[in-house]
């Protein structure tokens, strides 16, 4: 490819909502175009990076034998119906009608699709197990599209799902299948981990997310530095800490003047953060939950949400708080009872305090010297805190770190759920009826590549792995006005292009600074210069993104070096 016709306007300003690396270096280096809040138009740069993960899911996919279909992205009202989620999905799904009145939805997602395909397919245990996959637009609208394609509302997702006779039979296709994502972020030269996750509204037995590490994703993941123990935050349960303070104090209500928050609350009675208790009010439907946790915890919202069997979790308004009698900021279960619309809920850590403060249910007032045991009436008791950085691993009792994640990956064991739901059953060898045991996989390709700039980059720009780089090697002659210069850049293009369209000649009338410039911008894993060098002494250099070493050859040599360069990349996923 010519530099000169290709489609990839640089940006000189970076847009003031692009606020992650990826987000930024993809509209800067001419990579995408924003047309609403989270929808973008790839142009070829991006396209091609996209093209080759696709290509590298599609051999893992092959490798496993799970077969490639496509369903429609419109889908009736009816089949979320019959499975339940259509009033469960909530806001994030795109609906629409036809010119009948007919209720549709623009797909987040294809587990009742492809069960009602299945269903209408499939009959008989000897045509089992079935593996299809998809590589598909989905539509989502987020609450807070953003980061660019890292949480944008039509994204391309690879969703791959499962039908078996059994357990036994999910179980070997979701190792199949955990083992071919392995696979595929590894070639993808991506420094990832494989979590436990919570399952959450999809509903299931099991599951694993990929995570790629990077202080720009928005998963919390924890690990054992001891242990094979690595889990998103969300789906761990801490082990409860044993209060250590014994006291037989009466509980006391003392005047905390204006002192609204924990912080200030604790400052003002010089007590450490640890001896309070912090009131989290939610909403989880249509219920007010009030939660409490040790002052210097935080609240498991999808853990709540889990044990509350909640589709919505809101904070409270000042409405909501009114409603049940509970005055902002000053909040406690002393002397609350749980009622219809009220349920108060207690992490297991703070049952075992003994004396603690917490909010006095009055303005100004708090209660200091509180036994929970002792001082709180009928409460339900769960652990429902975060895992943070002064736990242990609770799998081993080993160091832990806590890190941030993006989710590139997730899989499920759904089990029966929608098969049961959608009645897609089989019959066994005595011709009895079963549902069958599903899985479901998906890999969100748009964000994958987002997620590898987040991993890949420097001031400069993009450091492409050279598996999704949208171009292998960048040929830059230094001077264009010097023919003979050009002759040689055309001729090694000539001859590293070989059929693989992999090379780009950069041969725009533009000085060699910004042809450098806009190569580290792109992120070209190879840039090949000839230039001065190669005048004075017939050698051209060889610049590696990755270390910014540049390497001389020979002009004859150029061809050879670059092909094993590349091939030492390829093999060693850099
Ligand atoms: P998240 O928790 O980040 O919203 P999810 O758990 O809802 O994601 P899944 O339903 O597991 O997402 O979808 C499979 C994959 O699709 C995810 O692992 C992720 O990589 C990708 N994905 C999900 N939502 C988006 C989005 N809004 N933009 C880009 N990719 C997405
Ligand atoms: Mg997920």
């Amino acid at each position: 490819m010519l530099a000169s016709k290709l489609y990839s306007p640089t940006l000189r300003e970076i847009p003031a909502d692009a606020v992650v690396k990826s987000h930024q270096y993809m509209l800067k280096a001419g990579m995408m175009r924003k047309l609403a809040n989270g929808l973008y138009t790839f142009l070829p740069l991006a396209f091609r990076s996209i093209y080759k993960l696709e290509t590298i899911i599609r051999e893992e996919m092959a490798a496993i034998e799970c077969q490639e279909i496509l369903m429609p992205i419109v889908q009736p009202a009816e089949i979320w119906q019959q499975s339940g989620r259509w009033d469960v999905y909530g806001q994030e799904m795109f609906r629409l009608k036809d010119r009948h009145d007919h209720e549709y939805c623009l797909g987040p997602t294809h587990e009742e699709m492809v069960t009602t395909l299945v269903h209408l397919d499939i009959s008989s245990y000897k045509q089992l197990p079935v593996s299809v996959f998809q590589m598909q637009n989905k539509y989502r609208d987020e609450k807070r599209p953003r980061f660019g394609l890292m949480r944008s509302r039509e994204f391309i997702m690879k969703d791959a799902y499962t039908f078996d006779i059994d357990e036994a039979g999910l179980e070997k296709q979701y190792q199949l299948m955990y083992d071919a994502y392995t696979r595929i972020f590894t070639r993808c030269g991506l420094h990832f981990r494989q979590v436990l996750a919570d399952s959450g509204a999809i509903g299931g037995s099991g599951s694993h997310e990929f995570e790629v590490i990077a202080d720009s994703g928005e998963a919390d993941i924890v690990y054992c530095e001891n242990c094979d123990f690595a889990a998103n935050v969300e789906a761990v349960l801490p082990n409860e800490i044993k209060g250590n303070i014994k006291s037989d104090k009466e509980k006391e209500c003392v005047a905390t003047p204006d002192k609204s928050t924990i912080e200030a609350v604790c400052d003002f009675l010089h007590i450490p953060v640890e001896q309070s208790i912090k009131a989290v009010v939610y909403k989880l439907d249509d219920k007010i939950v009030l939660a409490l946790v040790r002052g210097d915890h935080e609240v498991n919202e999808v853990r709540l949400q889990n044990l509350y069997a909640a589709v919505d979790i809101s904070m409270a308004t000042g409405e909501d708080l009114e409603s049940v009698g509970l005055v902002g900021g000053y909040i406690s279960p002393v002397g609350l009872a749980r009622n219809e619309k009220l349920d108060i809920i207690v992490d297991t850590t703070v049952m075992s305090m003994e004396d603690a403060c917490c909010g006095g249910n009055a303005p100004d007032t708090h209660y200091i010297h509180v036994n929970p045991k002792r001082d709180f009436g009928d409460v339900r008791v769960e652990t429902i805190r975060i895992i943070d950085q002064n736990d242990v691993c609770p799998k081993c009792g080993g160091i832990i770190h806590l890190k941030k994640g993006i989710e590139v990956g997730q899989v499920f064991k759904l089990g029966t759920k929608y098969s049961e739901k959608l009645g897609c059953t089989y019959l066994d060898n005595t011709g009895k009826s079963h549902p069958m045991v599903m899985g479901c996989y998906g890999i969100g390709v748009t964000r994958t590549i987002a997620a590898s700039i987040e991993q890949n980059h420097d001031d400069d720009g993009i450091i492409w792995p050279v598996a999704i780089a949208p171009y292998e090697v960048v040929i830059v002659p230094a001077n264009n006005k010097d023919e003979e210069v050009m002759a040689v850049a055309g001729e090694l293009y000539e001859a590293l292009q070989d059929n693989a369209d992999n090379v780009v000649l950069d041969d725009r009338n533009e000085r060699a600074g910004i042809k450098f410039k806009d190569a580290d911008l792109i992120g070209y894993p190879l840039r090949v210069t000839v230039g001065k060098k190669w005048k004075e002494s017939g050698v051209v250099e060889i610049k590696l993104r990755r270390t910014g070493e540049v390497i001389e050859v020979a002009k004859e040599d150029c061809q050879e070096k670059v092909k094993s360069l590349l091939q030492e990349f390829h093999e060693k996923n850099l």
